[in-house]
């Protein structure tokens, strides 16, 4: 078949790949210069399988997002639906769990197959600075146990076993171990996976920004700029928090918002001070991470806000944190990377993955804090639906299914 894929985030390139190994005719159109330039650009690179995110307090960082000013209106709105989703039952889950382990499983295999050299170093360990944010987490590692996931409860000098760069000065209560949570570089692992995308005869379209999507007479696609509507057998949205936009004149109407977030990226200066994987500091909701030669720090859930401003106090947040577990880590006198970006989230915090309910047209989008952590998994059984198979895993409750996430 002849797909279009719509944007080239992590999302849109996993989804490409799939697609195109098993034998599609893919072009991906996007309107950066390059691959993995918006939200899949600096996060925090951890890919952890199965973290229940109401009780284990949000991992990847929704701590309780902050509004700021300005605001608009369906920005509150969603705030709202936001907060009743975090109040009620996540019937999700249990299928959020599972594609989550399925896209590690799928992540460790494509890098196999491919001998993809990324950066990434494994387990993940999160601070619990004291005994109140410990009793905070019991209910979440119930589900965790639940779920069979393997995490060991540290006391703080085993937790420096782990980590010895843990400054000395910073007294803590104890910490949780996910020995199998990665720390990735998403983006490099993108473009890798991007050159990989062209080996399979992908057709790359950057600076091209797809305008309309119009199914009137099959499904043509308005880029800016061109005189004639571009045809496809299918398309599918991965175009992060702009996907609502394209969707909306089809009268799909999503409640997806931009959830900003923020990190810096440091080169080490010294190795034996800096974290030797995945550190999350639990009660400000701040990951330390180390990529190759690099420290990133990351975190912060903010909706609102003049968009492309960047907030000092934000930043100073991340240094403040870097500072107070691994002190002299980096070199943060020239060449930090200080960066924003926008989570694509739906109110319940699930992707969305399936059929829009226009013929041909496609969702693998809304992936929120844990888009990279999901990707390889939501590409396959993307691709998996579009070729008519049953996926490998149970998407019930993450598509369309009554509109009402
Ligand atoms: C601070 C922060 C930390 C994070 N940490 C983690 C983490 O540790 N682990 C984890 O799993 N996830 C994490 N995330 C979330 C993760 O980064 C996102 O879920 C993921 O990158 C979303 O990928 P995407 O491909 O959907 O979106 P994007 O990467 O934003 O890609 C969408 C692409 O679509 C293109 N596009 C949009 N509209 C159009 C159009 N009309 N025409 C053509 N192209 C278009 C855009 O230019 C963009 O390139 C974090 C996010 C933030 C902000």
């Amino acid at each position: 078949m002849k797909i279009a894929v719509i944007g080239a985030g992590i999302i849109g390139v996993t989804t490409a790949y799939e697609l195109a190994s098993d034998g599609h005719e893919v072009t991906v159109l996007e309107r950066r210069g390059a691959a993995a330039e918006e939200a899949s650009f600096a996060n925090a690179g951890i890919v952890a399988p199965g973290l229940p995110r109401r009780d284990v307090s949000h991992f990847f960082s929704p701590a309780p997002i902050k509004l700021r000013w300005p605001i608009a209106a369906h920005e509150l709105a969603w705030f709202w639906k936001w907060q009743r989703a975090r109040r009620g039952d996540q019937g999700h889950l249990a299928q959020l769990q599972r594609l989550a382990s399925y896209s590690l499983e799928r992540l460790h295999h494509l890098a196999a197959d491919l001998k993809l050299d990324y950066e990434h170093s494994e387990g993940l360990l999160m601070l619990l600075r004291s005994e109140q944010d410990s009793k905070a987490m019991q209910s979440g590692l119930q589900l965790l146990r639940e779920a069979g996931r393997e995490f060991k409860e540290l006391s703080a000098l085993d937790a420096r076993k782990i980590e010895p760069a843990l400054s000395p000065d910073t007294a803590f209560f104890g910490a949780i171990q996910l020995p199998d949570a990665q720390v990735a570089n998403c983006r490099q692992f993108a473009l890798l996976l991007k050159n990989e995308c062209q080996h399979r005869g992908v057709t790359l379209a950057f600076n091209t920004e797809v305008t309309h999507i119009n199914s009137a007479r099959g499904l043509t696609l308005t880029v800016a700029g061109d005189t004639s509507a571009r045809p496809f057998e299918a398309a599918v949205i991965c175009a992060g928090a702009d996907s609502a936009r394209l969707l909306g004149p089809l009268g799909i109407r999503l409640a997806l918002a931009a959830v900003q977030g923020y990190s810096i990226s440091a080169p080490i200066r010294e190795s034996l001070n800096a974290p030797r994987s995945g550190v999350l500091d639990q009660r400000h909701q701040v990951a330390m991470t180390r990529l190759g030669n690099r420290v990133r720090v990351s975190g912060l859930a903010e909706l609102g806000g003049v968009p492309g401003h960047k907030r000092a106090n934000a930043l100073q947040t991340l240094y403040r944190v870097l500072h107070d577990w691994f002190p002299g880590a980096a070199k943060l006198s020239g060449g930090v990377q200080e960066w924003q970006g926008a989570r694509p989230m739906l109110p319940d915090g699930a992707p969305m993955v399936g059929a829009s309910g226009v013929p041909g047209l496609w969702l693998n989008l809304g992936h929120g804090d844990s888009g990279w952590a999901l990707s390889c998994g939501s590409a396959r059984a993307l691709a998996d639906l579009v070729a008519g198979k049953t996926p490998e895993i149970d998407l019930n409750g993450l598509g369309m299914e009554g509109l009402t996430r």
